[in-house]
């Protein structure tokens, strides 16, 4: 077993590991539990851990991390042509006329 991530956010925790396993990489998540006792006092080691079980799937996981998660590209927020509302940069459509974005 192979420490690859660690972090106090359960859902990246969590996206990591759906991310790792569609890459065909069995692994698992440690200490998710224990943020429970100590959450409000902001312990670090209350932290979640992914492990993969297969030390040769090791270094493939660290690269996937590396590019879907701590680099994960952010869309930029953009303003609708048709109604000049804001949204969000992971939305396709906007949400309030449901006009898709200008130059597309
Ligand atoms: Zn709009």
């Amino acid at each position: 077993m192979n420490i690859v991530y660690k972090h106090e956010n359960k859902a990246l925790i969590h996206s990591a590991k759906n991310i790792l396993e569609l890459n065909g990489i069995e692994c698992v998540i440690r200490n998710e539990h224990s943020a429970s006792a100590g959450g409000n006092l902001g312990l670090s080691n209350s932290a979640a851990e992914l492990w993969v079980r297969s030390g040769s799937d090791k270094s493939k996981a660290l690269k996937i991390i590396d590019s879907e998660i701590t680099n994960a590209p952010t869309n930029p927020s953009w303003i609708c042509g048709q109604c000049e509302e804001e949204n969000d940069g992971s939305f396709e459509l906007c949400w309030k006329c449901q006009s898709e974005p200008a130059g597309t």
